[in-house]
């Protein structure tokens, strides 16, 4: 149990890395706390980095998680521009690039993801060629969305849709490719991957799927594309949208097991004592196998659960994912995990409601997740029912007519 003299230190200030000393100081923790954080900036929220705040639609200081005066209130010695460069887990020391030393009695990390780049063997160095993970990236990205420009996006997951849908509405000429057959086949059903395409042609996108990028070409910037089915365009712009790895650098230098993130057991902890991982760093057993999520619900979650444990509560964590994407006017709300899925029922609302539409995924006759498009109604309904493991027929969900709310009660 965690007392007045223990010093926890979390080296990540992100969103997983304020959940837990958030949570901390909440619960009543009355020891000390570091927050070190690599950025110069305070814990602040991505998802805006690749909707609002890049159209400019808001500003820097909105996207900070609390108030600067909440860490000195808090008793948070938050540093920032500051980077753990090792950690001893038997002496139960953190290291700093600047030569400095932390000692800890419990560490958390929250180190989050890093972006995967184009190889510079392929023009991935070449000025022009950009990544979308901080706000250092969108302040990059930003003053280059000028309308008429042309811009390529690598990649067809929820960051490449969500960066192609505010150029597109900056006026740029876009082009999306996508290397598997289809844009969100690694997180969606064909259903909903028919949904943003369409959305996206609308708006004037063209989305090339099934194709990849051979190189890009250009004497110091970027110039144009060539793909993988041979032929070659004009690009003034790339954007890389190609996922994301665990940044794990930290952990596996120190000798900490990890397998697709830091693992961790049900509780947060690591394979070192006393060191602890939550957030899009971690792995966490789900079922038979482990799974790692990368979301803003998962990095709270996790990250408050890891807190209790440290303060002693012994309660394992049991992710309830959810997600969430904007693109025009389309709020996509995603629910529970669609891993191993066998059928999908579509649920389309009236005519005049603003294309609202939802996909339950079952597996067998159990409603594993649901997508809901302009429907918050079919998003908070589908999470009750599968948090709680309730599964209507699908045909139930499915009939328009079905008043959503009614399948909570009884
Ligand atoms: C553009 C974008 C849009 C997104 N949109 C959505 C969305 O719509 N919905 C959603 O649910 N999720 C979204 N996500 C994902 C979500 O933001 C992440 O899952 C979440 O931020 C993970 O939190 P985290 O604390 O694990 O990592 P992060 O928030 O990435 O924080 C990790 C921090 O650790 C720091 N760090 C790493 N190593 C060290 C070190 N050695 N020393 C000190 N500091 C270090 C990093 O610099 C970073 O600041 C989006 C992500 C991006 C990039």
């Amino acid at each position: 149990m965690a007392g007045e003299e223990t010093h926890v230190v979390v080296v990540g200030a992100g969103q997983a890395g304020l959940a837990v000393v958030a949570r901390l100081r909440a619960d009543g923790f009355a020891g000390h706390i570091t927050l070190i954080g690599a950025e110069p900036h305070p814990p602040y929220q991505r998802p805006p980095l690749s909707k609002a705040y890049l159209l400019g639609e808001m500003d820097r200081e909105r996207l900070y998680l609390r108030p600067e005066a909440f860490y000195g209130d808090h008793a948070i010695d938050l540093r920032l521009g500051s980077e753990v460069a090792a950690i001893d887990t038997g002496t139960r020391v953190a290291t700093l690039v600047t030569g400095g030393t932390i000692p800890y009695d419990e560490l958390v990390l929250t180190t989050g993801s890093v972006p995967r780049r184009l190889p510079a063997a392929i023009g991935g160095e070449l000025d022009g060629v950009l990544v979308m993970r901080d706000v250092a990236d969108a302040d990059r990205l930003a003053p280059e969305l000028v309308p008429g420009r042309r811009v390529l996006v690598v990649g067809g997951g929820y960051i490449g849709l969500e960066a192609a849908a505010v150029c597109a509405r900056k006026g740029l000429a876009v082009t999306l490719i996508e290397m598997a057959p289809r844009i969100l086949s690694r997180v969606a059903a064909p259903e909903t991957s028919d949904y943003f395409r369409a959305l996206h042609e609308g708006m004037g996108v063209t989305i090339r799927e099934g194709v990849g990028l051979e190189r890009l070409l250009g004497e110091g910037r970027v110039a144009a594309a060539r793909l993988s089915d041979g032929s070659e365009i004009a690009v003034d712009l790339v954007l890389v949208g190609v996922g994301v790895a665990p940044d794990t650098r930290l952990a596996e230098s120190a000798g900490i097991a990890v397998e697709n993130g830091i693992r961790t057991d049900a509780m947060g902890r690591s394979s070192a004592p006393h060191v602890w991982a939550a957030g899009d760093c971690a792995s966490l057993p789900l079922g038979d196998g482990r799974i790692r999520l990368e979301s803003v619900g998962n990095a709270i979650d996790q990250a408050e659960a890891v807190a209790r444990n440290i303060m002693g509560a012994g309660e394992p964590y049991v992710p309830a994912p959810w997600f969430w994407s904007d693109q025009y006017d389309c709020k996509l709300q995603i629910a529970g995990l669609n891993t191993g899925y066998d059928s999908v029922h579509v649920r389309e609302a009236g005519p005049d409601a603003n294309g609202s539409r939802s996909h339950w995924y079952f597996r067998g006759d159990r409603l594993v997740a649901v997508d809901a498009m302009n429907d918050s109604r079919a998003y908070m309904i589908g999470k009750r029912l599968i948090e709680a493991g309730r599964s209507p027929p699908p045909s139930v969900l499915a009939d328009p007519a079905t008043d959503l709310k009614a399948l909570l009660k009884g």
